[in-house]
């Protein structure tokens, strides 16, 4: 029985303690009676655990607030250079890498780009520890302050046995991350790169209104992360949130993925790119290049009013499967948030017998193209912030 008590008590410490490290994390500063207040958790158990938390470096006293009556509060401060995080996005284009602060700060970055033909992904990881072992040197970082390093990854995952299944615009197949351990000298985590995206609004951008959302990646593909009452939520065979492959027209263009008409064929960054160079018969030329140089071109209008259209339609679907709070819409086409955002907002709910706008919020992500990085970041954090795995 003692033994059986013992585990208890110790795990509602640990509980008590990342209570309060979120807690002060939202605030900055609280002192010990707002804590307590705040939790319902004894003045004694806030002293005793918060001195843990300074022994660990997470927090420190700084200084004294306005008496209310009695002894002067203790102001208790979060400390965000106490630990640190690696977050590394890795697209089929390019590889970024950020050093994070446990306030999601951004002490390093940099990116290299993805060979045109990629033959072994040992080449990638062995370039991204190359990149982490010199920022660590240049920051003089301590091993033991560094919680681990996060991968967002744009296929499927197993992020439980650190394995990629599948990532059709690749062509890469099971590779198992467990292997690369040996590279870091720090735990690796790995994650879907809508899912790392969906976390990162939940946890950054803490809010309620963001407790339920999908957010939609849209780059070379589109992936789709599904967040429910602060969860994520995966499905059976963790393969949720696959809507970029829902078929969107019947016999339509073929995918990589062996179907046809898949939905981000006709609404990912890559296909509205492609449509405007062949339209000009440009096969250089950037969407910066076709939306930003010629706003008032009619095919150019015609191209981006199609292109929403398919958007709008998947969404719809979405927003009928899943009736979400939110959707939020990120990745690369984030960029050009500013030709889309009000006309699809627009074609989303025109003739729409289901939803309109004040039923579902649909937005671009406020973490711009940070998300899916700071996502990666977050999942090494888990261990310090987070009061279960959050997945289900
Ligand atoms: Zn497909």
């Amino acid at each position: 029985m003692s033994r059986l008590k013992s585990v208890d008590q110790e795990t509602i410490r640990v509980l008590n303690q990342k209570k309060i490290l979120n807690l002060i994390y939202r605030n900055n500063t609280l002192t010990k009676q707002e804590i307590s207040q705040k939790l319902n958790i004894s003045i004694p158990t806030v002293i005793s655990n918060s001195k843990e938390l300074i022994e660990q470096g997470f927090l420190e006293e700084a200084g004294v607030a306005e008496s209310t009556g009695g002894r002067k509060p203790t102001i208790l401060k979060f400390l965000p250079y106490s630990r640190y995080s690696f977050g590394v996005c890795v697209t089929k284009d390019k590889v970024r890498i950020i050093l994070a602060n446990l306030n999601f700060e951004i002490v390093h970055e940099m990116d290299f780009n993805m060979p045109e033909k990629l033959k072994d992904f040992n080449d990638i990881i062995c370039k991204v520890s190359e990149n982490v072992e010199y920022i660590i040197n240049k920051f003089n970082i301590p091993y033991d302050r560094i919680l681990g390093i996060g991968f967002s990854l744009p296929g499927t995952v197993d992020e439980k046995n650190l394995l990629l299944k599948n990532v059709p615009n690749l062509k890469l197949k099971n590779i198992s991350f467990k292997e690369f351990q040996t590279c870091f000298k720090f735990p690796i985590f790995i994650e879907n790169e809508a899912n790392a995206s969906a976390y990162a609004e939940t946890f950054i951008n803490f809010n309620d209104i963001k407790s339920s959302l999908v957010f939609i990646s849209i780059t070379e593909g589109i992936g789709t992360g599904i967040v429910i009452e602060n969860n994520v939520y995966k499905g059976f065979n963790k393969r949720a949130g696959e809507f970029g492959h829902m078929t969107i027209v019947k016999d339509g263009k073929k995918c990589n993925c062996g179907k046809k008409g898949c939905w981000e064929l006709y609404a990912s960054k890559k296909a509205l790119l492609s449509e405007y160079r062949n339209a000009f018969d440009d096969m250089n030329g950037t969407l910066d290049d076709f939306l930003k140089r010629s706003k008032n071109d009619l095919k150019i209008k015609s191209i981006l009013d199609i292109y929403i259209d398919f958007l709008a339609e998947g969404i719809k679907n979405i927003i009928l499967a899943l009736d979400p709070k939110n959707i939020l819409i990120g990745g690369e086409i984030f960029s050009y948030k500013d030709f889309l955002e009000e006309e699809l907002i627009k074609k989303v709910f025109k003739d729409n017998s289901f939803y309109d706008e004040t039923q579902c919020n649909i937005m671009f992500s406020s973490l711009g193209e940070n998300a899916a990085v700071f996502g990666a970041a977050l999942l090494p954090m888990e261990s310090v912030f987070f009061l279960n795995d959050n997945v289900i």
